[in-house]
């Protein structure tokens, strides 16, 4: 039995973390791969240095050092102290060179390179605490792995088939002989061998990429909560944890912003039938939730709902665009042409709304502005927006449910800009004014939650 183990950002964040973390894998039964996050605050840091808003490059890399020594120090003494310097010298020899490589600087993917330094030094300490606990371990980069990565910077997609063929020779081996890997999470390598990183929060991904390649039996997402709930607990506080969910439903939540769980985590797990448990590392007692493929079915009416912010709605008119298609196909082509994510399309005789992330209007009104100005009457732009989805057994086939929904959203005094149902037979979609999102969640949330029929 291989069980794939992936540590998010607290959950390696501190000595004791780690020390935790360590436990966790120990105490876990058959063979073990791990994948980890960079320590919790680390990326953020590396962003501010790539955007160039850290103060001087030297101030950077010293307290980049001086965070991971810190950390090093309290875990070991002596010569376990000595082994890790000597390995964590050689990496921070690196370090320092991709800052001082003016060449390397022109690189559109040198951002990429740069935020994902973290994860080589989180599973570099990862790996030693294992050794020092007597475990047999390897720290392992995803280059070293062979995580394959295509797409545009910041946001690479796994290259499946080729990771699993390279991870099965270079990893594999570790495994049959009773090595745990520590491999670094968030990034994998292009076809050139230069880091791609997965988008925010991507080691979960990149965790599943890793789950797929080695056919593990499960994996294990262990986070700073009970396991996938019913809302954000940081906007519902009282909100639930769910024992049992299905694929779909986890990955049409975590798409629409469930932050839980990075968006593309369930689709390289889902395709070999590999269970997915989310769990609590600082309460390894609590059996946190299982996600795959078929669950008992409950007659909650609400599961989990979701919100994704700072989206904006793009509404295209033209006489009867309705009788027009082919108009609409060239309008979606330019919007495909810069690879932007469409969150929601809603059409009507002479408009067609498009639901974007806000950062992408101006490149896609760069492309439509291509378009023959004959095509195009009006573009309107309608910014702050902000999704909610709600996920539920009886969402879609119990009759006035959505009114039920709607009546929550009118108590929060919100106007809804935009609606989808029936595209997922899992969840139903809606937009409302950013203002107003937490309100609808809450109350939606009170109202519906846990068990309420
Ligand atoms: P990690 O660093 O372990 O990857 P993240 O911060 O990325 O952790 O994700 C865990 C956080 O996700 C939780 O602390 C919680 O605030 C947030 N979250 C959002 N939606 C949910 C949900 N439905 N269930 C659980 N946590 C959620
Ligand atoms: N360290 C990366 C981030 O903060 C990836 C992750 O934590 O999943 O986005
Ligand atoms: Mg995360």
């Amino acid at each position: 039995m291989i069980t794939v183990m992936k540590f998010g950002g607290t959950s390696v964040g501190s000595p004791e973390a780690l020390r935790r973390a360590a436990k966790i894998i120990t105490d876990g039964k058959g063979s073990k791969v791990i994948v980890v996050s960079a320590m919790s605050g680390i990326t953020n840091f590396l962003v501010k240095g790539a955007d160039g808003s850290h103060e001087d490059r030297n101030g950077l890399i010293e307290e980049f050092e001086r965070k991971h020594v810190d950390v090093a120090c309290q875990l070991f003494e002596g010569k376990q102290l000595d082994e890790f310097m000597k390995d964590f010298g050689e990496r921070m020899d690196k370090f320092r060179e991709l800052f001082s490589d003016e060449a390397a600087s022109k690189d559109p993917y040198y951002r990429d390179n740069i935020i994902s330094q973290g994860e080589r030094f989180s599973s570099l300490i990862l790996g030693h605490v294992l050794r020092a606990a007597g475990v047999r371990s390897v720290a392992l980069t995803s280059e070293d792995c062979g995580i394959y990565a295509e797409g545009r910077p910041l946001s690479g997609s796994a290259d499946l088939q080729k990771t699993e063929s390279v991870m099965n020779i270079k990893v594999k081996p570790y495994i049959d002989d009773g090595v745990i890997p520590v491999i670094t999470g968030f990034y994998g390598i292009k076809n050139d061998g230069h880091p791609l990183t997965f988008g925010r929060g991507g080691s979960d991904y990149s965790a599943a990429v890793v789950a797929n390649a080695m056919n593990a039996d499960l994996l294990e997402i262990w986070t700073d909560v009970d396991g996938f709930m019913s809302a954000d607990p940081r906007i519902v506080p009282d909100a639930i944890k769910i024992e049992e969910m299905n694929f779909g439903e986890a990955a049409e939540l975590a798409y629409f912003g469930a932050r839980v769980l990075h968006p593309r985590t369930i689709e390289p797990v889902r395709i070999k039938h590999i269970p997915l448990k989310v769990r609590n590392s600082f309460k390894p007692e609590e059996p946190g939730t299982i996600i795959h493929h078929l669950r008992k079915p409950r007659d909650d009416m609400l599961r989990s709902v979701a919100m994704k912010t700072d989206l904006s709605i793009i509404a295209i008119s033209s006489a009867e665009i309705a009788f027009h298609p082919e108009m609409v196909a060239r309008i979606i082509e330019k919007i495909a042409d810069n690879e932007v994510v469409i969150y929601s399309i809603s059409t009507s005789l002479s408009t067609v709304a498009f639901l974007v992330h806000s950062n992408d209007v101006k490149s896609i009104f760069a492309k439509l502005n291509t378009l023959d100005p004959g095509d195009i009457e009006r573009i309107e732009v309608k910014n702050d927006m902000a999704l909610v989805c709600a996920v539920g057994d009886n969402l879609l086939s119990k009759c006035g449910v959505s009114a039920e929904i709607f009546t929550a959203v009118k108590e929060a005094r919100a106007n809804v800009e935009m609606i989808s149902e029936g595209a997922s037979d899992v969840s139903l979609n809606f937009v409302v004014p950013m203002s107003r999102v937490t309100d609808v969640v809450r109350i939606l949330h009170g109202k519906y939650a846990g068990g309420i029929r």
